[in-house]
């Protein structure tokens, strides 16, 4: 038996929202590859959602046979309550959301359909199916909704975002976000739906969709051109290589308990010149090219409202779940530029 399922014990039934997505797919990943847990992956494949990663593993019959996958918006509540009551799921990891703050900027509309109605017609759609239990069922039935640090704005040099964080959002994306957190609590102190909430911090690695500053940077400077830096660089954020994520998430949906959050964040305060620096320095040591890669770096015009800094005290977490990153932030960047670096089509395919 591997850990993994020994975490679940008597979960067996997964569904996954989002699971096409950076995160999603890497959760899935990891439990089809080492676990014998049955998973529902539920998307509405947006542009940056991509199915490659997780298809690749379903020539393997013994994998293929615990995965299904459907496309579904969660805005439609008519399709979403179907799937679930038909999967009857176990335990739901809720990912699916829009998740680019500078898409939000542009057009929020979708960022409250998706993030806000999506997570309310989940949730609405899971408490039916709760009521529907047996009671040892329910004893062991989980609705862990994944969210971002963002909710909480931006914090002075010298504090932490704990779990008592007070929310302070300040873009469209993280005001969505902390509606749907809102919602959660909400559903869970009325309705007695048992939730966990996580709050989690900037994550990087394989397979995240070129908008994202690190492998923008990467994609871009591979291709030669310029590396756009918002205004003067000095905005802060703690940087989570997302195996760890993926690994908090399984010991907080698992042990974490009912109705609580669990913040999470690694210590990898960088600023995003900082960032850069250190993407160019392993890319002239990897893929030297004419000049340094440090000469595409270009300052741009700063995003409206640009929140300064995030920063997560993840002590709960740890001491409480024993949860432990493995990756400091040079391991995992230099595992994400090798990666990139080899797979070059895919990101070539996402223009
Ligand atoms: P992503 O944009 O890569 O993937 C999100 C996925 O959700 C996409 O495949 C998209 O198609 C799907 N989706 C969006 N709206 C949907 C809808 N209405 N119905 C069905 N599917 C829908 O995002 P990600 O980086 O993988 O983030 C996943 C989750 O983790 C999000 O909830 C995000 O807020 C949270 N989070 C992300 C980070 C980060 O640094 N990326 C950090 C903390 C928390």
């Amino acid at each position: 038996m591997s850990y993994i399922d020994k975490i679940f014990s008597n979960r067996k039934k997964i569904l996954v929202t989002g699971g096409a997505g950076f995160i999603g797919s890497a959760l899935i990943r990891k439990l089809l590859k080492y676990s014998s847990l049955i998973i529902l992956n539920i998307d509405k494949l947006s542009y940056a959602s991509d199915l490659f990663s997780i298809n690749k593993l379903l020539d393997d019959k013994n994998i293929a046979k615990r995965y299904k996958f459907l496309k579904i918006d969660l805005y439609n509540f008519k399709e979403i309550r179907k799937a679930l009551f038909d999967f009857e799921p176990d335990l739901v990891f809720h990912l699916a959301a829009e998740s680019h703050v500078d898409k939000s900027i542009l057009d929020p509309s979708i960022f409250i359909k998706s993030n806000i109605v999506g997570t309310f017609n989940l949730l609405q759609s899971s408490l039916e199916f709760y009521e529907t239990l047996s009671d040892i069922k329910k004893k062991f039935f989980r609705f862990h909704h994944i969210s971002t640090d963002e909710v909480f704005g931006s914090i002075e040099d010298d504090k932490l975002f704990h779990e008592k964080s007070s929310y302070d959002p300040r873009s469209p994306y993280s005001a969505s976000k902390a509606s749907s957190d809102h919602l959660v609590r909400a559903w869970s102190h009325t309705y007695d739906l048992p939730v966990i909430l996580t709050n989690c911090s900037n994550n990087f690695g394989p397979w995240q969709f070129p908008e994202k500053l690190i492998p923008k940077a990467i994609t871009n400077a591979l291709r030669g051109t310029k590396i756009p830096l918002y205004g003067d660089g000095l905005n802060v954020r703690d940087w989570l290589y997302v195996d760890d994520h993926v690994e908090a998430l399984l010991l907080s949906a698992n042990k974490g308990t009912i109705g609580e959050s669990y913040c999470i964040g690694n210590n990898n305060e960088k600023t995003n010149k900082e960032v850069l620096f250190e993407i160019c320095n392993i890319l002239d040591e990897l893929k030297p090219a004419k000049g340094s890669y440090f000469n595409l770096i270009k300052e741009v015009k700063d995003r409206p409202g640009h929140d300064r800094r995030y920063a997560i005290n993840p002590q709960k977490i740890q001491n409480q779940l024993n949860w432990i990153p493995k990756y400091n932030f040079r391991h995992g960047l230099e595992k994400t530029i090798k990666w990139y670096i080899d797979n070059h089509s895919w990101w070539e395919s996402k223009k």
